[in-house]
């Protein structure tokens, strides 16, 4: 394990003041890293520990973070620090009490006005990690050459490499060549997007103030982070009712959901096995069918 009065002292040295009487207390909720709650006398932080060669995820967690509270609509842990003791990786950052949900009425605000922050590319200034996949973000300007090449033919690759059953992999490849099909008359914007929003990645603070954090950051279609919302569950529909008072959602979502949330599924048939190649292959059958 850690030495967590180690870590506290490199803690107290970036934070410049004294910390004292480390406490760790181990927390449920990741679906990657080891989390706890680390008490110093009165103040308290959230750490999460990783293998040491996986520092590089925290760091591209932090870039996320930071292109996120840069767009003002959310709230966002601070992070303090991230390094290693030569053993396991670190990452630190502001504890936030997690509360009471008041409705969901700020967070289809807050996550519309993040949406709202655009540019001209897709992608992001840095490759990141979904889960403890690499995702890739190089910029282009083409939404469905980004979502073909570096979304699902990145992961039905990776499905080849770990021996997922090759017709699953042809079967999503003709899916992927003809992804034009979802978007004859739809042409989606560049928005900042959280990029991994499941429920276990939202919350809200005691105040009711929407809070997300373990993001996977890039610039995309917005549908994409509404889909992700709705894969293991739903936000309801005030949420999204909500959500479209300030932010549209074209009429043809109910189409590219399955097309948005065959990524994760790919990605979770990829990290954990199981059920879900198995699920990944149902909903490219059902994409399939669409297609003329
Ligand atoms: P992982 O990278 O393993 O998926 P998360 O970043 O999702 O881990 O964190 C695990 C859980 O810890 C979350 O589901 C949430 O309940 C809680 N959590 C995340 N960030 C914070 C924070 N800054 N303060 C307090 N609790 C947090």
């Amino acid at each position: 394990m850690i030495d967590w009065r180690l870590l506290q002292r490199k803690l107290g040295g970036q934070l410049q003041r004294p910390l004292t009487g480390a406490k760790a207390t181990p927390l449920a909720g990741g679906d990657t890293n080891r989390a706890f709650r680390l008490d110093c006398g009165s103040c308290r932080f959230f750490v999460k520990l990783d293998r040491v060669d996986r520092e590089s995820m925290f760091v591209s967690e932090r870039e996320g973070l930071e292109a996120l509270r840069s767009s003002q609509t959310i709230r966002i842990p601070d992070v303090h620090l991230i390094g290693n003791d030569g053993e396991h990786a670190y990452i630190v950052m502001e504890y936030i009490e997690l509360g009471w949900a008041p409705g969901h009425d700020r967070l289809a605000q807050s996550l519309a006005a993040m949406h709202a922050c655009v540019q001209s590319r897709f992608g992001f200034h840095c490759d990141n990690a979904i889960g403890s996949t690499p995702q890739l973000n190089r910029p282009t300007t083409d939404w469905v050459e980004f979502w073909r090449e570096q979304r699902l033919e990145f992961q039905l690759e990776l499905a080849r490499r770990n021996g997922i059953s090759t017709q699953l992999i042809d079967r999503g490849l003709r899916l992927a060549g003809n992804l034009a099909q979802f978007f004859t008359t739809y042409r989606p914007q560049a928005s900042l997007l959280h990029g991994d929003l499941w429920s276990g990645n939202w919350g809200f603070d005691h105040a009711g103030n929407p809070v997300v954090y373990d993001p996977a950051c890039y610039y995309g279609d917005h549908e994409a982070d509404l889909a992700m919302m709705e894969l293991f569950g739903s936000p309801g529909a005030r949420f999204f009712a909500c959500y479209r008072e300030c932010f549209p959602i074209d009429a043809g979502y109910a189409e590219r959901r399955d097309l948005y949330n065959l990524y994760h599924l790919l990605n979770h048939a990829n990290l954990f096995g199981g059920s879900y190649a198995s699920q990944a292959r149902q909903s490219i059958d059902r994409l399939l069918a669409q297609l003329s």
